[in-house]
């Protein structure tokens, strides 16, 4: 081992987190023996800093609707092939009542792009409601970048993290599957400043796994995450690292980076060494087999969807149709999963 990887690793043991550019020396000069020790390392500093509890949560979509034409994307707006939705008012407090008779406490609200369907105004309205209606969720959003005014808006409705991903920081891979306002890469890039300039207190950051060059992103990745401790002075409440998936009626896109469980896995480890505070988000995406063994291992996962449904009204109103954003591999409902982490030594948390 190098001398300096050495030190890199002596660093991240002490726990006080890597500069991206030390982060990404371990993807570059790692062999066999010093991965493990990057494993053991991320084990200790999960266990340290944020115990044996894992947070669950589920997304509630309430529109298909979008204005954008994301090559990736089943609600790309040039998709003929599933029925759009936007859900009234009652039903979205339905799908709302389903997760939280379900047992789900912690919601991630989703929408396509669009200037009414997904406005600021209607978010803050369906937030304020639910409290009043005694579904008193952890409200997490995950919608397109907003000016400051809205994301104060949202913050005073009762919003308590904004989830934004960049998808690829590749700009050129980035202007190639992207088409409609989503295009303006900057605007996208600064929305979780903003946000956090708006009063939300934590934000998440993410990058779509299989656009773009791995370890590029990851290390603009990080130092986006570095960008937000500097200006604002937070880093980001959690980093997410979903991997592309087929969806309903997109037939014509593949990924052209694709990512393989190893080096999620490896990601998601030296994440945990470089900022050792941040949660790790682990979707339903991936399978049931590959969340438990990344639980069992304690890589730095803290953040898991179960339960999960990625179309609106797929909990109470159209739970056959198999026109989600993107497929799942992990249909377990939440009770199984919640079991099957607590037989793995967690505390499940809602
Ligand atoms: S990824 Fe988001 S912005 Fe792009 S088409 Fe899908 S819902 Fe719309």
């Amino acid at each position: 081992m190098s001398s300096e990887l050495n030190h890199i690793l002596e660093k991240a043991g002490k726990g006080n987190g890597l500069l991206p550019e030390e982060a990404v020396e371990i993807f570059d000069h790692a062999s066999l023996p010093e991965w493990e020790r990057v494993f053991q390392t991320a084990c200790q500093l999960t266990r340290r800093n944020f115990g044996k509890e894992l947070i669950f949560f589920a997304p509630l979509y309430f529109s298909n609707r979008c204005v954008n034409d994301c090559r990736y994307c089943g609600f790309r707006r040039s998709n003929l092939e599933i029925a759009r939705r936007v859900l009234s008012e009652e039903e979205f407090f339905s799908e709302a009542q389903s997760l939280w008779d379900a047992g789900h406490r912690t919601v991630l609200l989703i929408a396509g792009e669009h200037p009414h369907d997904a406005s600021a105004a209607r978010i803050a309205s369906y937030v304020g409601q639910l409290r009043e209606r005694g579904l008193s969720f952890f409200v997490m959003l995950e919608i397109a970048p907003l000016p400051i005014r809205d994301y104060e808006l949202l913050r005073r409705a009762g919003v308590k993290q904004v989830l934004l991903f960049q998808e690829t920081y590749d700009r050129s891979v980035y202007e190639q599957v992207h088409d409609g306002p989503k295009r303006n890469y900057e605007w996208r890039r600064g929305a979780m400043a903003r946000a956090l300039q708006g009063g939300i207190k934590r934000v998440g950051l993410g990058a779509l796994l299989g656009l773009g060059d791995y370890r590029e992103d990851f290390l603009e990745l990080l130092r986006h995450a570095w960008q937000l401790r500097n200006s604002c002075g937070v880093f980001p409440s959690t980093l997410s690292f979903p991997r592309l998936r087929p969806a309903f009626g997109v037939t014509d896109f593949n990924p052209p980076h694709p990512v393989s469980d190893d080096t999620l896995r490896k990601m998601m480890a030296v994440t945990r060494l470089a900022l050792p505070f941040t949660g790790i988000v682990l979707t339903t995406r991936e399978s049931p087999e590959l969340r438990d063994y990344f639980l069992s291992r304690e890589i730095g996962v803290t953040h898991v969807s179960a339960g999960s449904s990625t179309q609106p009204g797929g909990y109470s109103l159209y739970k056959e149709e198999p026109e989600g954003q993107f497929s799942m591999l992990d249909s377990r409902p939440l009770a199984a999963v919640a079991k099957q982490v607590e037989e793995m030594g967690y505390t499940p948390a809602f």
